[in-house]
């Protein structure tokens, strides 16, 4: 009987179970062999009752456990557990009561058979129940895709895309597309932010055309005096003005052909060029004016041209789009830029004025032209600026004050100094104002410089954290390509090398630690049923094999036997008992078909001395020889008997008197002729054979006819022994 025996296979994965499965198998073991043995009835009650007492203990630890894990089909589960109790109490008396080696292999093989079904399917729904996994009983409300394109795409996905590519794909993907959005959206910030680096790099150039266009304010101013009558009391001044112009244009030249960048050069290309004209036209009006050649009015009116064209330059900036608040500032300090302007127009061109005999403001018609465009430069600074900037301002920003101050003033020079003193005091008063209003727009500047590097900054920062909060999500992201990763892609994996190895015959590969909940752990689970069916069925059939190979093996034990039965042990020949069946059956045969039948009666002479000389082993060498001789020279239908100790008998079918005369002869003379080698001894023999044929009609049985034959053996002895003696066909 093949024995059941553990294999790391049939784990459950539970050890406490396992270990329990490993004991109960012992225990067959011992019963299965007890069963070869006389074992007294004692031994096997004590297995028995290990064996009863073991399995109670295995089914309610197993039991809390199901209970523990709400399993579905406990009850069942237990009801099976008691029938088996039950079974195998009955199985222990059959066992006692029929003490046979059937009825034994029968209980041991039914307890290996009920064993294994335990383990391997039983405990297999246990497993699930323990693991919670349910999953793989609901395959069947897997949803397929039903939209046709979504099959095809998957079709297609499944074909050209392997599942690790897929599911980085998957992850992936969402963060290039907020990639590619997060730029959509700030390439409009960009933008901003080049403009506002421009203005940074612009910032200097405003400054700069700010300084030189209130030097030649001041410049014009001189000039305007220096053309009056007076010229000797500005002549002074005004060079000192030039040069102090002349180095500001320097400054800014220097500025514009070496130390600015090339997108901030790229915008004012244009007012720079301007700019430069207007330098070369600023030195042909001073030295026209130095000459005489033109009036304080025409110097004038080339010097405001020249600033104008200088502000420009900052007045651009307003076109570029740098977000409502810095176009706002830029705008507010243009508008006080051009109001500065005014009040310079109107300081040089009051110098002029007021010396004549204009008493009244009203009346000075170029004056009140500028005080419009003033009034006009005011308006379009309380549009653009803030409520800080319009307090910085005070008084300049008030429409009706600005008009009231210089009417003021006006009236006052006029009451109080004479004609020559009118334009120095006119100049003062106006220069202390245009002072101020440098001093206003110097602020202004400063502020909004300050805000641009702010706001740049800002945008900076921005940038920043929009790297940084992208490349958190990037390594997330990654983070969960790899997780899924992981938990799908390898474990697929070695499911499929497990399958792989199952489909080449290894059903030991587990899962061990199989306690997902998820999709994988259904598919892992579905595995370890069908290695569990496997390795079932590979025992079953290894059983059955082995069950195969013991009938064979005893099948031809049996045939031992009955070969042992039927012949001589010695020499293999027929024996006396089966030689009589054959002679009898052999002689029913002839009376039926009356074919011929004889037999030889052979006796090897003078035996006795061969074991005297020799000793008897060699003696029953000496016979086995003289068998073969005789198996030798018979035909394959005679039968070689050995029927006493060196007496052998041979029957011969379908042979008549003569022929076996003549068979009987040639025989003598070959066992004459042998020279046998036993050890270091040279052994001769020769043997007396008599002969007969059957005579239905003349021998009553076998018996007789053996006599008759043994007959003529006695004269072949009688007669000097090594010879052939014929029997007369007795008389009827
Ligand atoms: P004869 O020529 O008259 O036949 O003389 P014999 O010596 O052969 O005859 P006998 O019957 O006196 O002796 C037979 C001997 O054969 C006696 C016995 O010891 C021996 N013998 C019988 N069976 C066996 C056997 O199986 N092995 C051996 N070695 N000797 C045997
Ligand atoms: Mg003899
Ligand atoms: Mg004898």
């Amino acid at each position: 009987m093949a024995e059941l025996v553990w294999s790391e296979g049939m784990s459950v994965g539970v050890e406490a179970i396992d270990n329990d499965h490993k004991k109960i198998i012992t225990i067959l073991s011992r019963l299965i062999a007890s069963q070869n043995s006389q074992d007294v009835d004692n031994v096997i009650n004590q297995t028995f009752s290990e064996l009863e007492h073991y399995i109670v203990e295995h089914f309610s630890r197993e039991e809390a456990l199901l209970e523990q894990f709400n399993y579905k089909n406990l009850d069942a589960h237990k009801e099976s557990h008691k029938n088996f109790v039950e079974k195998v109490a009955q199985l222990k008396q059959q066992w006692l009561d029929n003490n046979t080696i059937e009825v034994r292999s029968e209980i041991t093989d039914y307890l290996q058979h009920w064993l294994l079904k335990h383990i391997l399917q039983e405990d297999q729904d246990y497993v699930g129940a323990i693991k919670s996994y349910q999953q793989i009983e609901n395959y069947q409300q897997i949803k397929k895709a039903k939209h046709p394109f979504l099959r095809f795409l998957s079709k297609k996905l499944a074909q050209n895309v392997s599942l690790s590519k897929r599911v980085f794909i998957t992850t992936l993907s969402p963060l290039v597309m907020s990639f590619v959005l997060c730029f959509i959206l700030l390439s409009d910030s960009f933008q901003r932010y080049k403009n506002v680096s421009l203005i940074i790099g612009l910032h200097n150039v405003i400054e700069q055309v700010n300084g030189i266009s209130h030097s030649l304010q001041a410049e014009r101013g001189l000039s305007s005096g220096y053309s009056s009558s007076n010229f000797q009391d500005y002549a002074d001044s005004l060079s000192k003005r030039r040069a102090i112009t002349d180095d500001k244009i320097k400054n800014f030249l220097l500025l514009l052909n070496l130390h600015l960048d090339e997108l901030v050069k790229e915008n004012i290309y244009l007012y720079a060029k301007s700019a430069r004209e207007s330098f070369t036209k600023l030195n042909q009006v001073r030295l026209l004016l130095d000459k005489g050649i033109i009036s304080g009015r025409k110097s004038n009116e080339a010097y405001t041209q020249l600033i104008e064209q200088l502000l420009y330059v900052s007045e651009s900036l307003i076109h570029l789009d740098v977000g409502s608040e810095l176009s706002n500032d830029i705008a507010a300090i243009n508008a006080i830029l051009s109001f500065k302007e005014y009040m310079g127009q109107m300081r040089a061109i009051g110098m002029g004025n007021i010396t004549q005999d204009a008493q009244n403001l009203l009346e000075n018609k170029e004056i009140i032209i500028l005080l419009g465009k003033q009034l006009s430069s005011i308006k379009s600074f309380n549009n653009s600026a803030n409520d800080q900037q319009k307090l910085q301002c005070a008084d300049y920003c008030d429409e009706k004050l600005v008009s009231q101050i210089i009417e003021q003033y006006y009236t006052h020079i006029v009451s109080k100094h004479g004609l020559n003193e009118r334009g120095d005091a006119w100049f003062e008063l106006m220069s202390q104002e245009i002072d101020n209003i440098k001093l206003l727009s110097d602020k202004l500047i400063a502020e909004f410089s300050l805000k641009v590097q702010a706001e740049s900054n800002q945008i900076e920062n921005m940038f920043f954290w929009v790297a940084v909060i992208l490349t958190v999500f990037l390594v997330i992201s990654i983070l969960f390509a790899l997780v899924l990763n992981y938990s799908i892609i390898s474990p697929v994996r070695k499911l499929t090398y497990a399958l792989d190895d199952m489909s080449a015959g290894q059903t030991n590969i587990q899962f061990k630690n199989a306690s997902r909940n998820d999709e994988i752990g259904a598919m892992q689970l579905a595995y370890e049923k069908l290695r569990r069916r496997l390795l079932q069925a590979d025992i079953y059939k290894a059983r059955v094999s082995d069950q195969q190979k013991e009938i064979q093996y005893r099948k031809s034990q049996q045939d031992h036997f009955e070969q042992l039965a039927l012949t001589d042990a010695l020499t293999g020949a027929v024996n006396r008992h089966h030689f009589n069946d054959l002679l009898g059956k052999e002689i029913a045969n002839v009376n039926q078909h009356g074919k011929p039948l004889s037999i030889m009666v052979l006796d090897i002479d003078h035996f006795k001395s061969i074991n005297d000389t020799y000793g008897h082993t060699v003696g029953d060498q000496v016979l086995k020889v003289f068998y073969q001789a005789c198996k030798d020279a018979v035909r394959s239908s005679d039968v070689v008997a050995r029927v006493g100790g060196e007496e052998f008998v041979i029957v011969m079918p379908d042979t008549n008197l003569n022929n076996a005369r003549h068979f009987a002869e040639r025989l003598r003379s070959s066992v004459a002729q042998l020279a046998i080698q036993i050890e270091h001894h040279l052994i001769s023999v020769t043997v007396s054979i008599g002969v007969s044929q059957w005579h239905p009609e003349l021998f009553i049985n076998a018996e007789t006819f053996i006599a008759h034959a043994d007959n003529s053996l006695y004269q072949a002895k009688n007669t000097g022994r090594n010879k052939v003696v014929i029997a007369d066909a007795p008389s009827a």
